[in-house]
């Protein structure tokens, strides 16, 4: 749409318009430094990320000893290869087996654990994923493009301010011998979700 007039914050959506004003507020009162905002955004906008994240679930594959502390002390374990920090502090992995796959959605808000996924993706903040993944997870994944036998049990978990939920695919069959690093190239965001699988090898990215 063309603008031929100056642009003024009535131009900006609505919630962005809020954001604005509470930002110019906080820099305004003092009560935030506006470098220290930029800063985060930057940070969770391009470094932080799910190849975090996979790179945990690779190891995880690959190193027996750490699958096992991540299952027992997901934070600590995670914490040790560097990834810390907001919405990252209480961190719990929920493994696939053959008979359980695991879903994870916020259904108050949207938390999600930004130091391995980074920033959540819309659908996961949207009130119909957050609703009927819990009512109807089999429909939900269909719709991902993901459907599980019937024996396979569900689990949804629901995430809080205090928890968060990392979910460890299963290693795709096929890639035995690869290294960590190949490994974590098979792993979605998605697949850390739950509303999806790690990709087999060969398929397209
Ligand atoms: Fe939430």
């Amino acid at each position: 749409m063309p603008h031929d007039h100056p642009h003024h914050d009535t131009d900006l959506d609505p919630m962005t318009a809020r954001v604005k004003a509470l930002e110019t507020l906080l820099v305004g009162k003092g009560l935030v430094d506006p470098a220290a905002i930029d800063a985060i955004v930057e940070t969770y906008a391009h470094r932080v990320g799910p190849q975090n994240g996979a790179s945990v679930v690779a190891r995880a594959w690959t190193d027996p000893e750490f699958a096992g502390w991540l299952a027992r002390d997901a934070t600590a374990a995670i914490a040790s290869m560097g990834f810390t920090g907001r919405q990252g502090e209480h961190m719990q992995a929920v493994f696939n087996t053959d008979d359980t796959h695991n879903l994870v959605v916020c259904t108050l808000c949207s938390c999600y654990p930004w130091p391995v996924l980074g920033l959540p993706p819309v659908w996961y903040k949207s009130p119909p994923y957050r609703a009927r993944a819990v009512r109807e997870p089999r429909a939900v994944l269909a719709e991902f493009g993901l459907t599980l036998p019937a024996t396979t049990r569900i689990r949804v978990w629901d995430s809080t301010a205090e928890l968060r939920y990392l979910v460890v695919p299963q290693r795709p069959a096929g890639t035995a011998g690869w290294s960590a690093e190949r490994l974590a190239g098979l792993v979605t965001r998605e697949a850390m979700i739950g509303t999806g699988l790690a990709r087999s090898p060969g398929s397209a990215p």
